[in-house]
């Protein structure tokens, strides 16, 4: 139990953590991959097909196979439109096609997170699945809904513009392509572009080196499978990086290098994984049907604050949010106001995250190593992580944790990675540095959106994002965006977002096919009510002013960053609210044209 004493003496340590970490640069401290340093982002995995280019139609173009255009078409098809996916990727995946580096699997339970479980039969094989399956599970999608049929890979937008004359996008491509579509989807993900740190000297570094994205195989030896990386046996590997990537695949690296120095400027907080096979009876027993809305929506009550009965996931998601309503609920009902929640969710927090850095004593024999993997900030300041041999690969003798102290790489130089003035002499230097989020709409998207009248979707969003649930943007018809900001904004299980998102999207499709209409639009009163209404939610819990810097907060500059607007009274209250509207058939907000 920790004292009043105890308490300010942990906020004054997260904020001093914090402050060593403030830079005025921000976002800008990070590099494009672009020009010479484009190479990081070509696809090791699929080789390039020439092909001539199109000019057809079709009703919809979505962009991006991942989970959102795999799942959205899936729907539409459903709905008996046919549907033309565009990935830069060389097969359906997204993240799970990119990230194929070794160990990645899923950190949310695959029961709640591998999407369309009930419609593919698919029983997941472990709590937490690994890359591969993941990764299958998107092809079996695609296969059952026939989305491999008119799908253009290694294929890149370049521009999309509406044709007011024709009601119809006009989509361009990187191959020449000059496609018409009735309706585009964009579901381009929020962590699609990789990034690399600017550290000084970093295009001098004669070793070998490749973002976590883009694992480099025929380097290492091994694969995505769990094949031993054995060309790393002679190899002095460094790593920058110990976000939700680095925990999955150091312990890997742990095993198959001579040496390997694994570069920290902040640590993640690294709580118990407790992954497990699925046995097939007990699978049988809970799969009635309807059962994965029933553990999405159970995952979500419980995960952000709705109300739940029972936890059917109980992992680490759960568990925060499970003591804090404990401890309000251990309270008489008229002293649970404000001040009494964020007391109790305080108190969690520091209960949960004085159990994790407790973990790194107890499993890391180096005592100063463990002192220096300890996360000192609020377990939702950063992403979250889940792993069982990540601090363990720490007692490995071939493994080194180079702590920064917040600082980051001092330099690159053509033999190694320079902290404190020493050297680090390394045969392959791995990036671990994330993606792309702070930046504008279009450049992570790789292309600008011309709608109505010439305006640009970055003019209309300069002030921020304009849309009506998410969804729909007043002077852009036709398109239909898929993500969480401004809808329920569930960050916790990203895929519930989208197929919820799915089923809105099919159903105003088919709506417009059915009756004959050939553009729908948000109403501009409709548009600036739902922008006012998710303005007028409370602060967040994820990111926050007070926290370390990361992408949650815009590198430290903005405290609601991430997490941005969503729906203010949470995502179960949106996901009612939007089923409502649905099953409505009124389609309140929208307007149909012919
Ligand atoms: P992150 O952005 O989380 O991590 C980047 C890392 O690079 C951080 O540790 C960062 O340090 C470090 N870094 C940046 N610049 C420097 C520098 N100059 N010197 C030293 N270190 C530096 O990227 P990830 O790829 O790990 O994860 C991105 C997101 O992808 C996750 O947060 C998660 O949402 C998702 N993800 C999901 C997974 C899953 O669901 N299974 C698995 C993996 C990722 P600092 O913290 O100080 O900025």
């Amino acid at each position: 139990m920790l004292t009043t004493a105890d308490k300010e003496t942990l906020r004054l340590r997260y904020l001093a953590e914090r402050d060593k970490r403030l830079r005025p640069d921000g976002n800008d401290q990070y590099l494009r991959l672009t020009g010479d340093l484009a190479h990081f982002v070509v696809d090791p995995y699929t080789p390039r097909t020439e092909r001539a280019p199109l000019d057809d139609f079709i009703t919809v173009v979505c962009v991006g196979g991942g989970f959102a255009g795999l799942v959205t078409g899936a729907r539409l098809r459903q709905a008996g439109l046919d549907v033309r996916v565009i990935e830069k990727g060389g097969g359906f995946g997204g993240t799970w096609y990119w990230n194929r580096y070794p160990g990645a699997q899923c950190d949310t339970a695959s029961m709640v997170y591998l999407p369309l479980l009930e419609e593919t039969g698919h029983m997941p094989t472990e709590k937490y699945v690994h890359g591969p399956e993941i990764l299958a599970h998107c092809q079996r999608i695609a296969r059952q809904f026939g989305l491999y049929e008119d799908a253009l890979f290694h294929t890149e937008v370049t521009g999309l513009a509406w044709d007011e004359a024709r009601s119809v996008w006009i989509v361009a491509t990187d191959r020449g392509d000059r496609l018409t579509a009735r309706f585009v989807v964009l579901g381009t993900g929020p962590l699609s572009v990789p990034k690399l740190p600017g550290i000084p000297g970093i295009g001098s570094f004669l070793g070998h080196s490749f973002h976590t994205s883009r694992w480099d195989y025929a380097y290492t030896g091994g694969d995505a499978e769990g094949a031993p990386m054995d060309r790393l046996a002679d190899k002095r590997v460094g790593i920058i990086g110990t976000g939700a990537t680095a925990v999955q695949c150091v312990p890997h690296l742990a095993r198959a290098c001579r040496e390997l120095r694994v570069f920290q400027r902040t640590p993640s907080s690294v709580d118990v994984r407790g992954n497990h096979l699925i046995d097939p009876e007990w699978f049988a027993s809970v799969a009635a049907p309807g059962w994965q809305r029933r553990w999405l929506e159970n995952f979500t009550a419980n995960q952000s604050g709705g109300e739940a009965d029972d936890d059917l996931v109980m992992d680490g998601w759960t568990d925060i949010a499970r003591r804090i309503r404990a401890r309000v609920e251990a309270l008489p009902p008229d002293a649970r106001d404000l001040g009494a929640l964020l007391a109790a969710v305080e108190d969690s927090d520091f209960e949960k995250m004085e159990e994790i850095r407790a973990r790194a004593d107890a499993v890391v024999a180096d005592r100063e190593t463990a002192q220096r993997l300890k996360a000192w900030y609020r377990q939702l300041c950063k992403r979250p992580c889940f792993h069982d041999e990540y601090l363990q690969a720490f007692n490995n003798p071939s493994a080194h944790l180079i702590d920064t102290d917040g600082k980051g790489v001092e330099r690159i130089t053509p033999d190694g990675v320079v902290v404190a003035g020493r050297e680090y002499p390394l045969d392959c230097l791995i990036y671990a540095s994330g993606f792309e989020v702070g930046t504008d709409y279009a450049r992570r998207a790789g292309f600008e959106v011309t709608g109505k009248a010439g305006l640009t979707l970055s003019e209309y969003w300069a002030d921020g994002m304009r849309t009506l649930h998410g969804i729909h943007v007043r002077g852009f018809p036709n398109l239909l965006f898929v993500q969480p900001t401004h809808g329920a904004n569930l960050i916790s299980n990203i895929p519930h977002n989208i197929v919820d998102s799915a089923a809105t999207i099919a159903l105003v499709a088919r709506h417009a096919r059915d009756n004959g209409c050939t553009e729908v639009e948000p109403v501009p009163e409709a548009e600036e009510d739902w922008v006012a209404l998710v303005r007028s939610g409370p602060e967040s819990l994820i990111g926050g002013a007070d926290c370390t810097p990361g992408y949650y907060n815009n590198e430290g500059r903005e405290s609601r960053f991430f997490l941005g607007e969503g729906y203010p009274y949470g995502p179960s209250a949106y996901f009612e609210y939007i089923s409502q509207w649905r099953a409505s058939g009124t389609f309140a907000g929208l307007e149909f044209r012919r």
